[in-house]
């Protein structure tokens, strides 16, 4: 799976959590409104058709929408104002309160960690202070006993909602981790390559737009492994990623395509500059003579190809740097082709 998938697949998550709850609101609501209203509650069956009508609204964008975590944060502090409302307004009897214990659950499913544990504090606090201003002020018949175990039975959830959000947040991020991480160089992995380059394509301003790709391909390198062993060999390639690491800029970016190919992207420079830093690349690989205590000599070829001169795809830009890279191998190796 690829990183703009897992991405995808994370919101996607969300809008299905989101999708279920508005179609459970929208239903209870709606009895809700038609109840309050016909027992002469009419105010308060009006907010609540306004609310109605706001998760019908969001029922129908929740998939095209880019703002998701806007869009749940207006739905969960209208839901909340609403059943806050209900609490203070109504008896203990209705069992309003019960509401509250779907606060954390909620905020944690649709905000995420930060966003949830604001939500989940704020509301289930001021909840937790209405009943205990109904029972101060003998608003409502209500014991004491009956708040503590609303509050403890509410900090339970909180709690299990927490440690669920978190330990689920942490897998994604792992698997995020696993799936763009080259594990033995540390550097990034073909499968983050789509989308950086278009990250790096649609945020540049429209002067400054090129984005040069130069792939590397060591000299050789099968040779390395029969002469020094496997072992050496992996270090031969640690050695170069560190390198490349090393001399790239803080906006470029360096990839490992699996082998002993490589690949940068390097935002916002001309040919020449590519060129360049191709050519500066090539000298430091060419000038390392000692890998773990063994005498050998390594060199990298260079293919060099530009965003948009070469192709406004990825797949035209790569293809592009290929065949350069093939020419400089056919040229002998040890070389930077970019035309
Ligand atoms: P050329 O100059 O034409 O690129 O020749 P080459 O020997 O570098 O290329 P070739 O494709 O023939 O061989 C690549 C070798 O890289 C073969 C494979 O065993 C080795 N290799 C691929 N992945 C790894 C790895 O992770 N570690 C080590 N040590 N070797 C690897
Ligand atoms: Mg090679
Ligand atoms: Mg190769």
């Amino acid at each position: 799976m690829s990183i703009s998938n897992l991405w995808a697949s994370e919101l996607e998550y969300r809008r299905t959590v989101l999708k279920a709850v508005l179609i459970v609101i929208i239903v209870a609501g709606s009895i809700f409104v038609v109840n309050n209203w016909f027992s002469g509650f009419k105010v308060y069956a009006m907010v609540e058709l306004v609310v109605v009508c706001l998760c019908i609204g969001i029922l129908v964008i929740h998939k095209s929408t880019p703002n998701l975590t806007l869009w749940c944060s207006v739905f969960l502090f209208s839901l909340y104002t609403v059943i806050l409302i209900g609490i203070y307004s109504a008896s203990f009897n209705s069992g309003l309160f019960t509401w509250l214990f779907i606060i954390p659950v909620l905020s944690y499913l649709l905000l995420g960690i930060k966003l949830g544990t604001i939500y989940t504090s704020v509301y289930m606090a001021t909840g937790v202070a209405i009943l205990i201003y109904a029972l101060l002020f003998n608003i409502a018949d209500i014991y004491p006993i009956t708040i503590a175990n609303i509050a403890l039975c509410l900090a339970a959830i909180w709690a299990l909602s927490f440690s669920y959000e978190s330990k689920r947040a942490e897998a994604v991020e792992r698997l995020q981790q696993m799936a763009s991480v080259d594990p033995l160089t540390g550097l990034n992995n073909r499968l983050l390559l789509d989308s950086i380059f278009e990250m790096l394509c649609q945020s540049l301003p429209d002067k400054q737009q090129s984005v040069s790709m130069l792939l590397l391909d060591l000299d050789y390198f099968k040779k390395i492994n029969d002469q020094f062993g496997h072992d050496v060999g992996d270090k031969v390639l640690v050695e170069v990623s560190k390198l490349i690491n090393d001399m790239r800029r803080r906006n470029d970016w360096a990839f490992r395509f699996g082998g002993e190919e490589f690949c940068m992207l390097i935002p916002n420079t001309s040919l020449q500059q590519a060129e360049q830093i191709a050519e500066r690349l090539r000298i430091a690989i060419d000038k390392i003579t000692t890998v773990d205590d063994n005498k050998l000599n390594i060199s990298i070829s260079i293919g060099v190809a530009r965003w948009p001169d070469d192709g406004s795809q990825l797949s035209q830009v790569y293809k592009a740097a290929d065949e350069r890279l093939y020419k400089a191998k056919e040229l002998g190796r040890n070389k930077v082709v970019s035309h």
